[in-house]
């Protein structure tokens, strides 16, 4: 009798950005149960002053039952705007 392929299968998931731990994620929540990460950073931080959630991916955090965690910490944001002294268009730049 073979052992379930969930529980056999070794799967290696390079780099611990988003892309990766919400695929680890996902994957143990299916029941895979041999998962590793592999990173190359020598620390995991912040980097930046935050990170906006666009509703596409609170929808998927949500999906994967971590969104509550995140939203307690979170601040809505009522009105953003993108502000520069000068635009270039194409045809300028060509
Ligand atoms: C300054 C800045 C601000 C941003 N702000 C926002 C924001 O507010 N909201 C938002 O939604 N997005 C933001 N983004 C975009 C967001 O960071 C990316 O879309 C997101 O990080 C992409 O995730 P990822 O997992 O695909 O890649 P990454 O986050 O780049 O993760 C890839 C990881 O793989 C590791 N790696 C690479 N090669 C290997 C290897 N061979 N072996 C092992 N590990 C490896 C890297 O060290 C890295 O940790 C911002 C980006 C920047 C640069």
């Amino acid at each position: 009798m073979t052992a379930p392929l969930r529980s056999t299968l070794r799967i290696a998931i390079a780099g611990a950005g988003m892309a990766g731990m919400a695929t680890a994620l996902s994957l143990a929540q299916k029941g895979f149960e041999l998962v590793d990460i592999y990173e190359t950073a020598s620390n995991l931080g912040f980097v930046g002053a935050g990170i906006q959630v666009a509703p596409n991916l609170s929808r998927v955090l949500q999906s994967l039952g971590v969104w509550h965690n995140i939203k307690d910490d979170a601040v809505e944001v009522k009105e953003t705007s993108i502000r520069g002294t000068s635009v270039s268009t194409l045809s300028e730049m060509a």
